[in-house]
């Protein structure tokens, strides 16, 4: 197994890193990395928000009167980080986001004509990890959380979650995983006699748990159910993922919230003008980045598809006479945005290929006089033998449409 190892080929791909002095925990992004981490913010950001959602941003600390109001602390004080003392204020690194969210929707009021409010963010989480459980990207103690909370009327819950699940399935499907396959969904439901772990509220409980087996029934899905692995505020359903070395794993959830609006008084105006209580539905679309990212180099074995490869072409020039033209294909390269380096060492040919190929770079372009007379690069597409000559122009609107289409191969 250590040939799909994402620590080993994050290192052996200078992805990402990690500095004791910085400390434990908390990666740093090469230039590499963050490239592969820019494209999946890009993708995420532009997904949702063609599917309804608004983007915000929200600080990364808070009060901890924020935490003790919406009941996380104490309550998860062993996933938190402990508070920190400015002038006569505690503040906490944040570990989720909810409560920012909810203060959000709590500047103004809300009429039943504006739900669903669709409230999403690329937010930065801290929680505790002891240093033993720490590894790679997969489990760190600062994150990425592609998060949002959905501020619906209690009747367009149902609905919401259904569209929650086509927006999962869909932006999985870009990554190449299929619902049932490489994924699948686990309803996990609460206790109605442990109200310690569970919020008390035994016909609410009825109600949502019903309403999400019954989404998952309508869909079709493939689901099995799990007794005692609710939320506090509510049931759940998790997208169960094998990570490389075949254990089961939760990667992310959708919550439906009945317990938090209730706290933070999140009401809308109803068709009466009265006061209503709204129900929040927690959700991640892809689940936290460094996680995704874990992933995706053990899926790929680092050879990434062309949108997310960190350098999408190099180009070698047979030899010093051939840099000029080398460097003009470069600029008209990175002038329509696509990832490019040039490798212009006194090596010969052959070797300098051989280290494009081990870095797994989808394109290899060599340039000679005949191409730089024609306008032209040699193509080499990674694991075929062929090159293929083509005309610069030609070469790049076919790169930018495999590009822009995210596709797989
Ligand atoms: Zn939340």
């Amino acid at each position: 197994m250590d040939d799909i190892d994402h620590k080993k080929l994050g290192r052996e791909l200078d992805l990402f890193t990690f500095s004791d002095v910085v400390g434990k925990g908390l990666p740093l992004w090469t230039p590499k990395g963050a490239a592969i981490r820019r494209e999946i913010e890009r993708w995420v950001v532009d997904e949702e928000i063609k599917d309804g959602y608004q983007h915000v941003y929200t600080p990364d600390i808070a009060s901890l009167k924020l935490y003790e109001k919406s009941g996380h602390y104490p309550y998860y004080k062993d996933s938190m980080y402990a508070p920190i003392q400015i002038e006569d204020e505690q503040f906490m690194l944040r570990p989720m986001s909810c409560p920012h969210h909810f203060e959000l929707y709590l500047s103004r009021p809300h009429s039943w004509r504006e739900l669903p409010l669709r409230i999403a963010e690329l937010a930065k989480l801290y929680r505790f990890e002891k240093s033993g459980e720490l590894m790679g990207l997969e489990r760190v103690r600062s994150f990425c959380l592609a998060d949002a909370h959905i501020i619906c009327r209690p009747d367009q819950a149902e609905s919401e979650i259904d569209r929650v699940l086509n927006l999962i399935e869909r932006m999985a499907g870009v990554l190449g995983l299929n619902s049932g396959a490489d994924y699948w969904y686990r309803l996990s439901l609460g206790d109605r006699q442990d109200s310690k772990k569970y919020f008390k509220d035994d016909a609410a409980w009825d109600k949502a748990e019903g309403l999400l087996r019954s989404v998952l029934q309508n869909r079709e899905s493939k689901f099995v159910e799990a007794a005692n692995e609710a939320a506090f505020y509510g049931p759940k359903i998790d997208i169960q993922m094998k990570n490389a070395n075949g254990k089961e794993d939760t990667a992310f959830t959708v919550q439906y919230d009945f317990v938090m609006p209730g706290r933070f008084a999140l009401t809308y105006i109803n068709e009466k003008g009265e006061n209503e209580q709204a129900i929040v539905i927690h959700r991640s679309s892809i689940g936290a980045i460094e996680r995704l990212v874990a992933f995706l180099i053990e899926k790929y074995g680092g050879a990434f598809p062309t949108w997310l490869a960190p350098v999408q072409t190099l180009i070698l020039p047979i030899s010093d006479k051939h840099l000029e033209y080398a460097q003009s294909v470069a600029d008209q390269l990175r002038e329509q945005h696509i990832r490019v380096e040039l490798n212009a060492k006194n090596e010969p040919l052959n070797a300098r290929i051989r280290d494009a190929e081990l870095e797994k770079v989808p394109y290899i372009l060599v340039v000679g006089d005949k191409e730089a007379e024609s306008a032209a690069v040699a193509v080499r597409r990674r694991h075929v033998k062929e090159t293929q000559v083509q005309s610069t122009t030609t070469f790049i609107s076919r790169l930018r449409e495999e590009i822009a289409t995210r596709s797989n191969n």
